[in-house]
């Protein structure tokens, strides 16, 4: 049966309240988020012109970059005629003391209001490094509350994020490049209110829109939701995709595979030879022996509260979300030391969130392995990541209460939850060469939602 509807003028009045109690609750109205497309690569990098604020030669070296991307790029804060500005790159790693960079945050300031739909501000600064003189560490460490909290004040699906490098990372090495370019286009649509850490120089891709041509890529949990839109963003990017997941969801797999010209395998991540069919399966053709990138996405939920737990809800969550992936990696990692690994963990891994001490004690512990893999895998020459989405639209979180699936979506600063692609673009830029320089960093894709904060 349809759900009865308002009459016309109440629905105006329904309309308005919630705008008031959006209001009244500093919460942010849902706009419609300028987004790629998962099988395309044809969107324009920015929504519309590029501010570089600031004037040293990291400055200089950053606008020209943005320059040989063909973006129109202003160096003086006159507003661009008839166009709002699409991106504002600040460079800010030269700080040394508190007080420096208040000239340029405030130029930030004054041009927020031109802002076009879905801008992006990025902030280029270094990390807080060991040894650090008291007075640099505070200028380099406010850099994050003002990303953050600048997150919060933007409107209009406009984000604030940074990227954070390491001492002796520059600008223009390949793994900032890439990281900026990244945060600037449509691909971090949902990714809101967070710095990135630069530790290595990465490598360009030979061609920006394809950054995984001829690479073989492992995705678990590939049938639906996440894993099925992350199948297809990996395909757009060039690689060759083995897509795994119970044999119950084999249709389903089936069909996403077809789509992209990958191969479906029907294999449970807990049974105990998982890791030896997947060696056994890329050893064969169209692989011929070659893997570069695992992706471990298969996920469940079994939500209650810790009083009401049953062993076999903990024990469950633990065996798929985490267990497996450890076990996995063990047996891949020997045959492939130089393995690039991105890992599914959760904004509840970070906060917590009230009915999920299973699942959330499975994706910080996600967070955990993937801080350990990182100087492993590295030194075989790969790298390990994880991607933390916060409320994304799936049939998981279908499952969620409608209140609290409401609230969930409001909370964010981008005022909704966010969708598969959202996660998937950030799953297939942490595999690529482009994010290279990132290594045992966590990516969160919540649109600045911390659920159970
Ligand atoms: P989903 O339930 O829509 O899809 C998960 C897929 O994993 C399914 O196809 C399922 O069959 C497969 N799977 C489950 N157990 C498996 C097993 N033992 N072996 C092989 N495959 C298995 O979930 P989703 O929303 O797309 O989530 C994907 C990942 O992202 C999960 O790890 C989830 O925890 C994580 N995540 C999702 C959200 C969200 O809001 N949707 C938020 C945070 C984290």
């Amino acid at each position: 049966m349809a759900p009865p509807t308002l009459p016309a003028p109440l629905r105006g009045v329904s309309k308005q309240l919630n705008r008031a109690i959006t209001q009244a609750l500093g919460l942010t109205e849902a706009v419609t988020l300028r987004r790629t497309d998962p099988t395309s690569v044809d969107a324009p990098l920015t929504a519309g012109p590029v501010l570089v604020i600031g004037s040293g030669p990291d400055a200089d070296a950053v606008a020209h970059q943005l320059h040989d991307w063909h973006l129109d790029v202003r160096r003086n804060l006159q507003a661009p005629t008839q166009q709002r500005w699409g991106a504002v790159v600040v460079a800010l790693t030269d700080l040394e003391a508190p007080g420096e960079e208040a000239e340029r945050v405030l130029a930030l300031g004054g041009v927020l209001r031109e802002l076009a739909r879905s801008a992006r501000v990025v902030t280029l600064s270094r990390a807080v490094a060991d040894g650090d003189a008291p007075a640099v560490a505070a200028a380099r460490g406010g850099v994050s509350g003002l990303v953050r909290s600048l997150g919060k004040e933007l409107r209009q699906g406009a984000t604030a994020n940074g990227i954070e490098l390491a001492d002796g990372v520059g600008v223009t090495d390949a793994a900032a490049i890439g990281t900026l370019r990244f945060l600037l286009s449509a691909r971090s649509a949902f990714v809101d209110g967070q710095l990135l850490p630069v530790t290595g120089r990465g490598i360009t891709p030979e061609d920006w829109t394809r950054p995984l041509a001829g690479t073989v890529v492992v995705v678990t949990g590939a049938a639906r939701g996440i894993g099925a839109e992350t199948v297809r963003v990996l395909a757009r990017d060039g690689a060759h995709v083995l897509g795994v997941d119970v044999p119950a969801a084999g249709e389903a797999l089936a069909a996403v595979m077809n789509e992209v010209g990958g191969v479906a395998l029907q294999l449970d991540i807990t049974a105990p030879d998982a890791g030896e069919r997947l060696l056994e399966r890329v050893a064969r053709g169209p692989f011929n022996g070659r893997l570069d990138v695992l992706v471990h996405n298969a996920g469940i939920l079994r939500d209650k509260l810790l009083a009401n737990m049953k062993p076999e809800h903990w024990e469950s969550v633990v065996a798929v979300n985490l267990a497996a992936q450890v076990a996995i990696t063990t047996t891949l990692a020997e045959a492939y030391p130089g393995l690039v690994q991105v890992s599914l963990a959760s904004t509840s891994g970070i906060a917590g969130n009230r009915g999920q001490t299973n699942y959330g004690f499975s994706k910080a512990g996600v967070i955990g392995a993937t801080q350990a893999w990182a100087p492993v895998l590295a030194a075989g020459g790969g790298r390990a990541n994880a991607v933390a989405p916060g409320f994304i639209e799936t049939e998981m979180t279908a499952s969620i209460p409608t209140m609290q699936r409401e609230i969930s979506r409001r909370v964010s600063s981008l005022g909704q939850g966010g969708k598969p692609v959202d996660v998937a673009e950030a799953v297939a830029f942490l595999a690529s060469p482009q994010a290279g320089g990132i290594n045992g960093a966590v990516l969160r894709v919540c649109g600045q939602n911390l659920v159970g904060r």
